[in-house]
């Protein structure tokens, strides 16, 4: 068996080649490079896709969640409450901007913010919740709101990880992953479910009046040509990815159905293992599989990775090191112990192989390999 990847983006290329190669000759051949017509077109059908009025294009990511803050006008000193198991964007954005990030645990089972910790965290100086729908399934947005509605608190969605995941309300409707709050920001880094080949982001929002601002900020704070209100940034997605994207987006439902379907291969492989504990699929999300994430249970979680690795198999830990535990954000707020579910889960947790490419050989071998190591 050749080497399995935690993402296979050359088959998956290899299977679109001809769309993708003549929609980046296009974008040459019309040297609309920036601004041009299929960032416009992407636009308009993720806006589409997502059933939001608005879907502003930019640089990256990390751009999105940082423009969003901006457009919102959060000061700083203001606080802005986020979890303490993600990636480091989510938090980095806010102390870049002056802002206090204030840090949260997670539910064990979900990996997603605990409402009723964002509840205790609320100060008077509390501005913002950004909740992270991690691994590709949605916090508890309908919890989360109320908190917002009562404190009059933005809410920000780092849909990142979760693009196509659809947050299900309890009365049975649903509305896509970062369409609920104020804004919801995504990446189209390549190993994003909808990736592009470079970088790229966008932000969502159906406050028009908003989105206005969010244009301005992404274009150096300018409104009228040359005429600068406000101070931006530049966060450009660029022509060649949104042509990718565009191509891309046809098929992301197909793509997060291949996620699911090694999912369930994978659920069922481990289910009632007793050293393994399988993603929760919780009732009020859907579940787009960005990460396949078990919890390890009375077994070596590094000696399984080694293992693995040892088999050609590629396997992560998303996220070794809480962020309260991160250098850069040792704060004398927090200490070890604070967040014990974030710990536990940074010493647990194991990422298999995850993308739109993998087939039953390959799941096969990755299941046998696991259960080779948790049953010696
Ligand atoms: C990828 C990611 C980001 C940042 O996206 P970039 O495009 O890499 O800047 C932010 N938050 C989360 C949860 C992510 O997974």
């Amino acid at each position: 068996m050749r080497e399995i990847q935690m993402v296979d983006l050359k088959r998956q290329y290899e299977k679109i080649k001809g769309e993708v190669d003549s929609a980046i000759q296009e974008v040459i051949d019309s040297t609309t490079f920036i601004k041009g017509p299929a960032v416009k077109k992407l636009e308009a059908d993720l806006a589409q896709y997502l059933d939001v009025n608005n879907v502003v294009a930019c640089g990256n990511g990390t751009d999105a969640l940082q423009v969003s803050m901006m457009a919102l006008d959060l000061k700083p000193g203001d606080e802005v409450i986020t979890t303490s198991f993600t990636f480091i964007a989510t938090a980095e954005v806010i102390a870049l901007l002056g802002l206090t990030p204030v840090l949260v645990d997670v539910k064990e089972d979900t990996f997603n913010v605990d409402p009723q910790a964002i509840r205790n965290a609320i100060t008077p100086k509390t501005k913002a919740i950004v909740p992270v729908h991690l691994f590709g399934q949605c916090a508890d947005m309908e919890a989360i709101m109320e908190i917002a509605k009562e404190h009059n608190l933005y809410v920000i969605e780092d849909a990142c990880q979760a693009i196509g995941t659809e947050y299900i309300y309890k009365d049975g409707s649903r509305k896509m992953a970062g369409t609920i709050g104020d804004t919801g920001a995504t990446s189209f880094f390549p190993s994003k479910n909808l990736g592009c080949y470079g970088d790229g982001g966008a932000i969502y929002t159906n406050n028009n009046e908003l989105a206005q601002q969010l244009r301005v900020v992404v274009n150096h704070g300018m409104a009228r040509r040359y005429y600068h209100d406000y101070v931006g940034v530049n966060s450009r997605l660029d022509s060649m990815q949104a042509a990718v994207l565009n191509v891309k987006l046809k098929y992301l439902d197909q793509y997060n159905a291949n996620r699911r379907k090694a999912a369930d291969y994978y659920d069922k492989a481990f289910e009632n293992h007793p050293s393994l504990i399988t993603p929760k699929r919780a009732e009020h999300s859907t579940h787009v599989f960005h990460q396949y994430t078990l919890i390890t249970k009375n077994i070596d979680r590094d000696g399984l990775q080694e293992h693995l690795k040892g088999k050609g198999i590629a396997n992560a830990v998303y996220y070794p090191v809480p962020l309260h535990m991160q250098k850069a954000y040792i704060d004398p707020r927090y200490k070890e112990g604070d967040f014990p579910v974030c710990e536990k889960l940074s010493k647990t947790v194991i990422s298999l192989p995850m993308h739109t490419e993998l087939d039953e050989e390959q799941l096969e071998f990755i299941t046998s390999a696991v259960l080779e190591y948790c049953n010696k």
